[in-house]
């Protein structure tokens, strides 16, 4: 299967205007919808599939952090700060198929949001505010370090082997309260026996990585200031699946992102959705059920 970036001096793209969030979140899903779209078809030629055409991508010089003056370096314009986890199955930029000075990203494990972190965004967020609409935190399905808290909640003998690691410590931790949200969740709609469910511990992995992209989200719009709904940027969360390729506001949601929770009653509404969700997909089964 051939994929070609074509430039074609004589119809040159026009640069994408982002004067809204709610284009920016357009943006942000289209370009998510074209990147599963590819991976569908690489998928099923690998598979054994008809090869088909080849996929012509409209490309511009721009898109390589090129200038159209000769010698001079392009100016800064994001148009979304991206919070993203580290992990090397979620490039953040092939996600969305945006290219280069659209997104202004941060990637650190489990996406959780320490001092430099929020002082790169911090920056971002005050000096390239022209044309910012969107800050976004990207959780993703199969995260290692959400997977690491809910082991050590589940089991805080372990919590030693870490106990003298002063840097691992601090991203597990930022998690634990997540995923304890996500337990009392599951307690909720459970009763006490929850943790003795089959499929409680994929539950609670599930739950905490929404959970801890929404706390984040939380954290972020208070730290950068962002707290008027109606105001120019949104801060909002999504979580991508690692399998589907596709970005997703909550498990089997059709939208791609949702606004940041506001209070501990978004917040906790938020948990009992999900434990809903976990629930009517089967991923925790209820023994009397
Ligand atoms: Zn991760």
């Amino acid at each position: 299967m051939d994929i070609i970036y074509r430039y074609d001096p004589y119809q040159p793209i026009p640069a994408q205007e982002c004067n809204t969030p709610d284009d920016a979140e357009r943006s942000l899903r289209d370009g998510n919808l074209r990147h599963e779209d590819m991976v569908a078809k690489v998928r099923a030629e690998v598979m054994g599939g008809d090869a088909g055409r080849p996929v012509v991508i409209p490309s511009s010089p721009l898109s390589l952090g090129l200038s159209f003056v000769r010698g001079e370096a392009p100016v800064q314009h994001p148009f979304a700060l991206v919070l993203g986890c580290s992990d090397a199955r979620a490039p953040i930029e092939i996600i969305f198929d945006r290219s280069s000075n659209e997104l202004f990203i941060v990637r650190v494990a489990g996406n959780v949001l320490g001092t430099e972190c929020l002082g790169s965004l911090e920056y971002a967020a005050r000096n390239l505010s022209r044309d910012l609409r969107l800050v976004v935190v990207l959780g993703h399905s199969g995260c290692g370090a959400v997977a690491a808290a809910v082991e050590l909640y589940l089991d805080p003998s372990g919590y030693g082997a870490i106990a003298a690691t002063h840097s691992l410590r601090t991203i597990i931790d930022r998690i634990l309260f997540v995923v304890r949200i996500a337990d009392k969740a599951l307690e909720r709609r459970c009763g006490p026996s929850a943790s003795s469910e089959p499929g409680y511990r994929a539950a609670l992995w599930e739950m905490a990585i929404y959970l801890n992209a929404a706390l984040t989200a939380h954290d972020l719009t208070r730290e950068l200031g962002f707290t008027d709904p109606d105001g120019p940027v949104r801060v909002v969360y999504g979580v991508y699946d690692i399998s589907s390729h596709r970005v997703g506001a909550s498990p089997r949601a059709d939208r791609t992102f949702n606004p940041a929770p506001r209070s501990n009653e978004d917040f906790n509404a938020l948990s009992d959705h999900l434990a809903d969700v976990v629930l009517s997909c089967g991923l925790l089964k209820k023994a009397d059920v």
